[in-house]
């Protein structure tokens, strides 16, 4: 099956003119037309990668309320149990075998307010989401080794993930499954993104890939203008990472992409497998149908991937 995948440019004009990209330390920055564009994490995307897991409960709901607990330890690691809908598999196919993550030991914490105290209306107060995390963490400080979860050694936690006890809220609410950004300080090592999440391996995979720096590609406004239209993780939830985003989390080189434009005029581009491992040709092809030079940013391209529906994209 052969998929196009159509996005708007303010991403993919990355890729077709940008002329250097490098990665520095904890941030990876796109240098293009000797304009800097930086993506917001400080979290590697290859290596071995720690998650820092925290079940959360609360005066009014235990993390083993009997009606609304938080996921299980067992559960939670079984996420990362390497099995074919596990978190770590997912992201080991789709990196091509460049990114390891691991979830080892679960924390647990019990806030001694109501949940509703924590809710983000309180943004500003102590009893904030972020003060939840700050005060969770720190109370936590003595069974955790920072250092394990701070790969790269930037002084940022790389994944920290909360699993809460309670019913789920509304669409956008604290209650709800969401990565945000935070400035929290515990122990000298600071959080930057955290993730707030009910349950679901599925929900993990698209939440952490905000934390690695990815966007949402589906259009919050439903016009489809600013989305893409296939299938993809950061799209619907599913299948695997389209290859733009493979090229900002560093598991495709420039040498695997294919440049296609205007300019070129008819040609034929060969593509090998697209969720096969490395090193067997070109894994995307990078189309622009009408540069506008005055504009670039704003002109429409096109990503050809050859999906043979394996791996990820079953
Ligand atoms: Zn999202």
């Amino acid at each position: 099956m052969k998929k196009i995948r159509k996005l708007t440019a303010v991403l993919l004009a990355a890729v077709m003119l940008m002329t250097i990209s490098s990665f520095s330390a904890g941030a990876m920055t796109v240098v293009r037309d000797g304009k800097e564009y930086t993506l917001e994490t400080h979290t590697p995307t290859t290596g071995d990668v720690h998650v820092l897991m925290v079940r959360l409960g609360f005066a009014d709901y235990g993390v083993d309320d009997a009606k609304y607990p938080a996921v299980s330890e067992q559960t939670l690691l079984s996420y990362f149990d390497g099995s074919e809908d596990s978190v770590n598999a997912y992201y080991e196919v789709s990196s091509y075998g460049q990114f390891h993550l691991h979830c080892d030991e679960v924390f647990t914490y019990t806030a001694p307010l109501e949940r509703a105290e924590y809710d983000s209306q309180n943004r500003s107060a102590s009893s904030s989401p972020e003060g939840l995390i700050a005060e969770s963490l720190t109370s936590l400080k003595d069974q955790i080794d920072f250092d394990k979860y701070d790969s790269n050694n930037d002084g940022y936690l790389d994944v920290v993930c909360f699993n809460y006890a309670g019913p789920t809220g509304a669409w956008n609410s604290t209650w709800w499954p969401y990565v945000d950004s935070a400035d929290i300080t515990v122990e000298n090592t600071k959080i930057e993104k955290y993730a707030f999440l009910k349950e679901g391996a599925g929900t993990m995979k698209h939440e952490f890939d905000h934390i690695f720096g990815a966007p949402d590609y589906y259009s919050y406004s439903n016009t489809h203008e600013a989305a893409i239209a296939t299938f993809d993780m950061m799209c619907n939830s599913s299948s695997d990472h389209n290859g733009f985003t493979k090229w900002l989390f560093g598991w495709l080189s420039n040498d695997d992409i294919a440049y296609v434009s205007k300019a070129t005029g008819d040609t034929t581009v060969s593509l090998a497998p697209f969720e096969t491992s490395l090193g067997d040709g070109k894994k995307i092809a990078v189309v622009a149908p009408a540069i506008d030079e005055q504009t670039p940013l704003l002109s429409e391209y096109f990503i050809v991937e050859y999906d043979t529906g394996t791996a990820n994209n079953k």
